[in-house]
């Protein structure tokens, strides 16, 4: 059993990388990836964990992209994560972040909600601030009583207090991964997008922009989902993914490896992810 898709407290989990490569080791995992959003801070402490662990960890991130005006998230497996063009690249990323993040304080503010700078701040763990550390402050600070409710009322997309993030269209993100000897992998397609999406069509595209593969296996996609997708990377020759994207407390009930219980991605996906890197990328 592998899981090529999970998250530490460098991004939006509870984790430590270094828990993380345990957690994959205990739970008896041939394979775990660390693919937290937007960032590659968590990966040296991961990758240093190798020498400790028999579990195979692989070095990735999950890239927050737009792809036909919805949000579509980007997974880069096996990056040369030290690549000092990536690093300069996710980091522009990070600063537009932040900045963004800065002016949905002000406007939640000017609409006379309880949140400051150093509160939501202080609410993450690192400097990597999603809407997911706004939403705590806001239910600690009484102005929603759960983050969902934070989302309904305050900080959902479509609402005035949110700040659209300047996404990443797929090909650049594609690009990126790619030219740091990384697999390109869309995450969980058809969660965010409207109900009858045309997938078959979609991924086509998104093969032509670089794309190698997509996951098939993800916890909360139901049998036909899962044969759906199945068939279609078959179809496409694009590789079928794969984890639980576990996220921790976050994301209680939600397991290493076998996501709410049923998740089994097969070993053999990892010899074809390794595969293309020893192409070099080129297919
Ligand atoms: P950001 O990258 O700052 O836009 O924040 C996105 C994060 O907010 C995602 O990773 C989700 O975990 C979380 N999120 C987005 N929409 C919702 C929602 N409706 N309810 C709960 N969490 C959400
Ligand atoms: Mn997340
Ligand atoms: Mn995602
Ligand atoms: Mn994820």
């Amino acid at each position: 059993m592998i899981d090529l898709h999970s998250h530490s407290l460098f991004s939006d989990g509870t984790d430590s990388p270094e828990a993380l490569a345990q957690a994959g080791h205990e739970a008896g995992l041939a394979a775990l990836a660390l693919t937290d959003h937007d960032t590659l801070d968590g990966l040296e402490p991961f990758m240093a964990m190798q020498r400790w662990v028999a579990t195979v960890l692989v070095p990735g991130i999950e890239l927050s992209c737009r792809f036909m005006g919805h949000p579509l998230h980007m997974l880069g497996l096996f990056l040369a994560y030290r690549d000092p063009l990536l690093r300069e690249r996710v980091e522009s990323m990070r600063l537009k972040r932040l900045e963004r993040n800065q002016t949905m304080v002000q406007r939640l503010r000017e609409r006379g909600l309880p949140i400051t700078w150093e509160e939501v701040a202080a609410e993450a763990p690192t400097d990597l601030i999603s809407r997911t550390h706004f939403a705590r402050v806001l239910v600690r600070n009484g102005a929603a009583g759960s983050p969902e409710d934070a989302f309904r009322r305050h900080i959902g997309d479509h609402s005035p207090c949110c700040v659209p993030f300047p996404e990443l269209p797929p090909r650049e993100a594609a690009a990126w991964i790619r030219e740091a000897g990384g697999v390109a992998v869309v995450a969980h397609p058809g969660r965010g997008f409207p109900r009858g999406f045309r997938w078959d069509q979609a991924m086509a595209d998104l093969k032509d922009m670089g794309v190698q593969g997509f996951e098939a296996y993800y916890p909360d996609y139901g049998p036909l989902e899962e044969r759906y997708f199945l068939g279609l990377a078959q179809e496409l020759d694009m590789i079928p993914c794969g984890g639980s994207d576990y996220h921790g407390g976050h994301k209680p009930g939600q397991e290493l490896g076998v996501g709410t219980g049923g998740l089994h991605v097969p070993d053999g996906i990892l010899e074809r992810l390794q595969s293309l890197c020893a192409l070099g990328g080129r297919r």
